[in-house]
């Protein structure tokens, strides 16, 4: 096998006492989908925050094309084409949304690819275009998220990294979502997805890792996952998103409260 993109070996991180990484080690080949599923808790968000230095590891080695990313910050990790797209999108919300898809491309100097790099995010995510002027404080959560991917794409990543990408929208916005990941990554782009709809998440990916307090506790061919009767007890439920301890059952009231 090529040397991964991406490799996490023996990673640890606490919060204080609170050791939320245990012991996770994930590898991720360019050009795949990855996707890590797992419960609420189990440290997910904070491994991937650990790896495009957010915060500080404990223990571990992580490398990136081949180099140790250990202690790198997440800026510079920016420049060499590791980007994360956080949960909660944080874009610019007193900016237009041309001018956020402007600042994702704000290491580049192609003044052309720039332009014609924002006609395909336009082409891609329309309801952006119409939109172009209006403030991104404005939009819905869907289109937040939206804009949060494609400033995430202006910058031309090599490993695109999301958390969480369908977090509190409607099931046609986590369509919508979807439908973008899988074009992108059939388009070559190497991404890692954390993702509380685990169905969805192990539909779209070549492999999954599934956490649990701080370990990974299994990992395989995403599609091998699928069928896997102890991946379907306690994460594909119908109804039943990987995030929650117990099933649950959708209803209307739950989509209009969310
Ligand atoms: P979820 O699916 O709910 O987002 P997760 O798998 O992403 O969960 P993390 O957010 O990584 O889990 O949290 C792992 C553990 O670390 C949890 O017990 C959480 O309470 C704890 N934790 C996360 N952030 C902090 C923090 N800033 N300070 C202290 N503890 C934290």
């Amino acid at each position: 096998m090529t040397q991964p993109m991406l490799s996490i070996k023996g990673l640890q991180v606490a919060y204080g006492g609170i050791q939320a990484v245990k012991n996770v080690d994930m590898d991720v080949q360019q050009g795949e989908l990855v996707t890590l599923i797992g419960s609420n808790g189990a440290g997910k968000t904070t491994t991937l925050k650990a790896v495009t230095g957010m915060i500080p590891m404990k223990a571990g080695e992580v490398t990136y094309r081949g180099k140790s990313i250990k202690g790198v910050p997440s800026w510079e990790l920016l420049a060499q084409g590791l980007v994360m797209v956080p949960e909660g999108r944080g874009v610019f919300a007193r900016m237009t949304i041309v001018e956020n898809l402007q600042m994702g491309a704000y290491l580049r100097n192609d003044k052309d690819g720039i332009a014609a790099d924002i006609e395909k995010m336009f082409a891609i995510f329309p309801r952006l275009k119409e939109r172009a002027a209006q403030l991104a404080g404005t939009m819905s959560g869907g289109e937040q998220q939206m804009l949060a991917m494609a400033r995430a794409l202006m910058s031309q990543p090599k490993l695109l990294i999301l958390d969480e990408p369908t977090m509190g929208l409607s099931p046609v916005m986590t369509e919508k979502i979807f439908e973008v990941i899988n074009q992108v990554s059939s388009e070559g782009m190497t991404i890692v997805l954390v993702e509380q709809n685990a169905k969805l998440a192990l539909k779209a990916a070549d492999r999954g890792y599934v956490m649990g307090s701080g370990n990974i506790i299994m990992n395989g061919k995403a599609s091998d996952m699928l069928n896997d009767p102890s991946v379907q007890a306690a994460y594909l439920g119908e109804g039943f998103h990987a995030g929650m301890k117990e099933p649950f059952r959708y209803t209307k009231r739950f989509f209009l409260c969310k």
